[in-house]
């Protein structure tokens, strides 16, 4: 771990938490990751007999999921320690790291809604649930997601999935995209969706809602570029019902109810974007130092070095950038969203060009799938549109500025 050693003040139990995800990453997560990525149909990934299963439960069961899920940690050391597991789970496989982190992520939320079955039966901490959040639309993607701009509160917006309130319920009608991350395999879906059309997308609220209700249906899994082992799947909601106690936010909370959640899921991209950085300059360095080229070895050249070291650069500066924001948001009543967005944007975009100069330091072995690279350019590239098209989060962080 050549790039972490500028990691000094880690208390014993950070210190024992990295160790143990990081041999976790390099043994489980990565290999799993591999195979899950060359797997053509991406029903495979979700399959009863998927390995994605195994890892999950040895992620629950080495403790990860409870440092998350623990509503009783004091917030700065669990960000600390959630940062830490994410950069090293990542390193491994980004895609399964957020499928992982997704686990348990609705708890905050159903809590929220008070209702006490609900408690009961998502937030327990020895039934680990999965969640989801379900917020784009077939016909709707960044403009669900710029809270700053005038068109978020247009009216002439068509939204394609409501709540309609019918007495002490409400009905969910309409469609939720094909890019909702474990929207195939999530328990619960933490629900965006429009409330009030006459303040168009402001007019939101925010709904709980367990994904066995009757109505609700999900078609078989997205085919993608990157991030293959992360399962990606629409869902329809053919007038479900919840009761009303199951909206965590109504309209008149919407717009910082969904700064928040961009803020913090930005927060969480950045971190694991770090483990991917970090994958591709790991082995964009051993490769130099192994392949021998014209007689000596290609990290004897200047402009390898040179290219090595840009890479580390961004791979320090973004996981600088990433835990400074974490422990802001940890010790605040708010996230700072420019920060949150700043750090999101940096990691995904360092994540990018860091895997691509490692591709071009492989040579033509950089595109083969015989090596790993390739697949880190892949996961990479997906990043910079996930939680929001980066150039899109550049326009809500500057709103802020
Ligand atoms: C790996 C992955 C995981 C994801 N996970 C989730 C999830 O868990 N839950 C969920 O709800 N969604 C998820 N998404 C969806 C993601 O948030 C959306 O893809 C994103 O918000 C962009 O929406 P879109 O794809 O519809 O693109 P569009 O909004 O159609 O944008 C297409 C292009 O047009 C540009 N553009 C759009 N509007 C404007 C404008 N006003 N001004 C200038 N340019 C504009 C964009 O920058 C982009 O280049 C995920 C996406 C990916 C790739």
């Amino acid at each position: 771990m050549a790039t972490n050693d500028l990691e000094v003040g880690l208390s014993d139990e950070e210190q024992a938490i990295r160790e143990m995800a990081h041999k976790f990453a390099e043994e489980v997560v990565r290999p799993a990751g591999i195979e899950l990525d060359r797997l053509v149909d991406p029903a495979d990934v979700i399959a009863p007999d998927s390995i994605l299963w195994d890892v999950f439960k040895q992620y629950h069961e080495l403790g990860f999921g409870g440092v998350r899920r623990d509503t009783e940690m004091d917030a700065l050391r669990q960000a600390r320690l959630g940062g830490i597991i994410s950069e090293e789970l990542a390193w491994g496989d980004v895609g399964i790291a957020i499928s992982m982190g997704l686990s348990g992520f609705h708890g905050p939320w159903v809590e929220r809604t008070g209702d006490a079955e609900l408690i009961e039966r998502f937030c327990a901490p020895d039934s680990p649930t999965l969640g989801c959040w379900a917020l784009t639309e077939p016909n709707h993607g960044s403009d669900t997601v710029v809270f700053t701009e005038p068109s978020f509160s247009d009216p002439a917006q068509k939204p394609d999935c409501t709540a309609t309130r019918d007495g002490d319920e409400y009905v969910i009608r309409g469609q939720k995209a094909a890019w909702v991350s474990n929207g195939s395999i999530a328990d619960i879906a933490v629900l965006f969706c429009t409330l009030d059309r006459s303040q168009g997308f402001s007019g939101g609220g925010v709904f709980l809602v367990p994904l066995d209700l009757p109505g609700v249906t999900r078609p078989p899994p997205l085919d993608k570029l990157g991030q293959r082992s992360l399962n990606q799947g629409e869902i329809y909601f053919d007038d479900v019902r919840i009761p009303a106690s199951y909206m965590a936010l109504g309209p008149e909370a919407y717009s910082i109810g969904l700064e928040t959640m961009l803020a913090h899921g930005n927060a969480a991209i950045a971190q694991l974007f770090v483990g991917v950085s970090r994958a591709a300059y790991d082995h964009a360095l051993a490769y130099a130092k192994e392949r021998v080229q014209g007689g000596r070895p290609i990290f004897e050249h200047q402009s390898v070095r040179s290219r090595l070291f840009k890479m580390f650069t961004k791979v320090e500066a973004a996981r600088a950038l990433a835990r400074r924001v974490a422990a802001y948001n940890a010790q605040s009543p708010m996230p700072s969203i420019q920060h949150c967005i700043a750090a999101k944007t940096f990691s995904t975009n360092s994540a990018f060009e860091v895997a691509s100069d490692a591709v071009q330091i492989f040579g033509g072995n950089g595109l083969t799938r015989e090596y790993p690279v390739e697949k880190l350019l892949r996961d990479a590239r997906a990043s910079m549109i996930e939680d929001g098209c980066n150039e899109l989060l550049g326009v809500i962080g500057g709103a802020r500025l």
